[in-house]
């Protein structure tokens, strides 16, 4: 197994918790394809999609696999926090949609970045809805477009924690948070929509979630 795994495991992460976080690295071997890693094959069919449409995205890439960072983009399923008793258990909040954790030692520096998307649930509303696959297909596109492109890319590219790019904050406009922008940027070049606000509510999706 490639080295950089080892390190994921070992790193005591905070995914929206105080809690130490780890991924299970078990088929996470580094491919040749680049620095956004995923096991799950709707998730790389995404990646993959973002990368022929978007120039942002590709530039992003090469600029991210010349550091040697890497973003694992995994499911729920996938994170695992490590009780008091040391009993794996899972990490994510799982009416969350999507997360992203940096991996980083006590001195902030950031070795790779947890990306973590809740396929299944996405899945589900879909089915629910009878959506086209292609409306399931663009939603992943715009949830990775804001974790990958709007979070994960600037900490990867900064290598340390001063790389957040904030969401917006109650009271801020929406169109001002540097992830919203940065999302936006690669919906543009997908025509995806252009994404106004803080919540979900331009995802097909939303229809279905009490956001
Ligand atoms: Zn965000």
């Amino acid at each position: 197994m490639a080295r950089w795994t080892s390190c994921v495991v070992a790193a005591a992460i905070g995914l929206g918790a105080v809690m130490p976080v780890g991924v299970r690295t078990e088929g996470l071997e580094k491919p040749e394809s680049g620095p956004f890693i995923t096991r799950h094959p709707e998730l790389r069919a995404a990646l993959e999609r973002i990368a022929r449409g978007s120039a942002s995205w590709r530039a992003a890439l090469a600029a991210v696999t010349a550091t040697g960072r890497p973003a694992l983009v995994v499911t729920p399923d996938e994170v695992v926090v490590a009780d008091p008793a040391g009993e794996a258990r899972a990490a994510f909040d799982r009416s969350e949609v999507a997360a992203v954790s940096p991996v980083a030692d006590g001195a902030g520096r950031v070795g790779a970045v947890l990306v973590v998307v809740n396929v299944d649930q996405i899945q589900a509303a879909h089915e629910r809805l009878s959506s086209l696959p292609g409306e399931f297909h663009a939603d992943l596109e715009r949830v990775l477009a804001h974790e990958v492109y709007g979070h994960a890319v600037p900490y990867l590219l900064a290598g340390d924690l001063s790389g957040r790019c904030a969401d917006p904050t109650p009271g801020t406009s929406a169109a001002d948070a540097c992830a919203i922008q940065r999302e936006n940027v690669i919906r543009a070049e997908l025509r995806l929509g252009r994404r106004t606000d803080g919540t979900l509510s331009s995802l097909s999706l939303a229809r279905l979630l009490r956001h």
